[in-house]
């Protein structure tokens, strides 16, 4: 297993059934020599800094209906919401002042977020706040509304893949939903030049040390700017309530090897993470993670925005979610910055 992690560091790359065998084989202590290289990695580009992205939950109105999601179209127990622009202008508005300069505009796909409106939207937030970024995560557009809201400003663009493996992408979403769009539309987002985010839950039903490989793979290959994985954690009003939660360990442990696989990838310490464990989102800055996604959205809609059960920071207000973080990465030796926190070339 230490020749598979030397090879790693030294070319970036595994074959499939090397990325399989050592998913396959983790222990806790390759799990600490391969966060120890990811943290050495990562430390080299990034230093201690730590980059957030304040999160606006814009809309859980959703026309899919993914097994694994909260929000998912079929679940009639959710309470609906949409942000108006003002409203998602002011939680930028609060967020420019505590220190965020990435704002992600995430939400179900919901058809009231037209092009004509986002676009709008994103020309008003570029006009006031010509320093941030902005990221979107709407879910599957046409290659048309990716290139109209790309020119009206977005600089980033966030759609996990799910799982690069089409039988289990099939286990995870309605037959309406297509494998081959979901990976067109990443095709797309890249070649518009957008900063592409992928990524994956950990542990959802039907995942295998087969499919994780290929998840590997596929961001070896696709060179994303960014990967979001946290563990999959079930809700009560879906058809995956019984499953059990993703692993903890191996998302660390994967986090620790998608570092290796691309040393200057941005790899956020997700929320689930920081779920599903206490100081979760710590040991995942400790494990090769750079990103921290602190929530913006306003406190009246952040329970609704549930896709998953126990979600945290759904009480807090934005400027105590700030403080939280900072003293949690002060505690680990990391520091929050106050930057758009692009992608770094190696130096
Ligand atoms: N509609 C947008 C945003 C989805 S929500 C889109 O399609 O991209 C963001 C991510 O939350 C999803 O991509 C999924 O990977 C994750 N997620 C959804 N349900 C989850 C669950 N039960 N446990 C953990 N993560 C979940």
């Amino acid at each position: 297993m230490i020749n598979l992690i030397e090879k790693l560091e030294r070319k970036h790359s595994l074959s499939l059934t090397e990325y399989q065998t050592l998913i396959e084989n983790r222990t806790p202590q390759l799990a600490e020599i391969l966060a120890k290289k990811a943290e050495a990695v990562r430390q080299r580009i990034y230093g201690k800094d730590v980059y957030i992205r304040g999160l606006i939950e814009v809309s859980n109105i959703c026309k899919n209906n993914c097994l694994y999601c909260g929000i998912r179209s079929g679940n009639p127990g959710c309470s609906r919401y949409r942000l108006t622009p003002e409203e998602i202008l002011s939680c930028c508005e609060e967020g420019y002042g505590l220190g965020f300069r990435t704002f992600v505009l995430q939400g179900g796909e919901d058809p009231h977020f037209t092009d004509e409106l986002l676009a709008s939207l994103l020309k008003e937030i570029k006009s006031r706040w010509p320093d941030c970024a902005v990221t979107l995560s709407l879910g599957e557009r046409s290659r048309e509304s990716y290139q109209l809201l790309f020119d009206a400003g977005a600089d980033r663009y966030l759609l996990r893949h799910e799982t690069a493996d089409k039988a289990h992408y099939e286990r995870l979403h309605p037959a309406e939903m297509s494998f081959e769009n979901r990976m067109e539309c990443l095709k797309a987002l890249k070649e518009i030049g957008y900063q592409v985010g992928c990524g994956f839950m950990v542990g959802s039903p039907g995942q295998t040390a087969a499919t994780l490989a290929k998840d590997l793979k596929f961001v070896e290959t696709f060179q994303p700017a960014m990967c979001g994985i946290g563990p999959f954690i079930p809700h009560d009003a879906t058809p995956f309530k019984e499953e059990p939660a993703g692993s903890f360990e191996l998302t660390l442990y994967l986090l620790s090897i998608l570092r290796l696989i691309k040393p200057d990838l941005l790899l956020p310490a997700t929320t689930a993470l920081g779920t599903i464990h206490p100081i979760g989102r710590e040991k995942g800055i400790l494990a090769g993670a750079n990103v921290v996604m602190p929530n913006l959205s306003p406190v009246s809609v952040r329970k609704k925005y549930e896709l998953y059960n126990n979600k945290i920071c759904t009480g807090e207000e934005s400027a105590q979610c700030r403080q939280c973080l900072n003293r949690r990465m002060e505690s680990i030796g990391y520091r929050i910055v106050t930057a758009r926190g692009d992608i770094k070339s190696e130096v």
